[in-house]
């Protein structure tokens, strides 16, 4: 069994935020520069801002819209034929609907579970457990995940944390960071 993050591995939400913070602040930064998980560092802004910053996006595009990450769904349906894929996402309680609405039209009958979000000041809810204690109950044998903290103090000796290669994750040093295509070769 696979489990898999779905914001920066599946969707894109980091530069579908990232062109909308650039137009409404008139600034130019470039998503290979955004070496932070947390945005409000990438872009010297409180968090506050952040979230008011989604909260207008989110009127625009939603999280039903947000592009998908080149080759993350071809690469899903691929490794569908061989593992049970299961979603592990620490979106908060208020995107649930939406997230179950993009479910059923691009990962439909794929289970999705909800996680505290490690070190994610935007992400998690009450009464949740970790990602890594989720993968660990369902007996997921890998954990696809692009947030740094998440791999910090992995204790499971039974799920392999596959690093999703992303510009905030370039300090991850004890893992190996994959894009999909190498994931696909690493898995198949
Ligand atoms: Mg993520």
């Amino acid at each position: 069994m696979i489990a898999t993050d779905i914001d920066g591995v599946i969707v894109d939400w980091f530069g579908n935020f990232l062109n909308f913070a650039n137009l409404i602040m008139g600034t130019n930064y470039q998503y290979e520069n955004m070496h932070d998980h947390d945005f409000s560092t990438n872009f010297n802004i409180s968090r506050e801002i952040i979230i008011i910053l989604d909260r207008i996006r989110s009127c625009q595009y939603g999280l039903v819209k947000l592009p998908i990450i080149k080759g993350a769904l071809r690469a899903i349906e691929k490794l569908r034929e061989k593992y049970i894929i299961v979603i592990i996402t620490s979106r908060r309680d208020e995107f649930k609907e939406e997230t179950s609405i993009w479910r059923d039209m691009y990962l439909p009958n794929i289970p999705l579970f909800y996680s505290n979000g490690a070190n994610n000041p935007y992400a998690g809810g009450e009464r949740r457990q970790s990602k890594e204690e989720i993968a660990n109950d369902i007996g997921a044998s890998y954990l696809i995940e692009d947030n740094p903290n998440e791999f910090e103090n992995w204790k499971s000796k039974n799920i392999e944390p596959i690093c999703y290669a992303q510009p905030w994750n370039l300090g991850v040093t004890n893992y190996k960071r994959y894009n999909w295509d190498q994931i696909l070769k690493y898995l198949l």
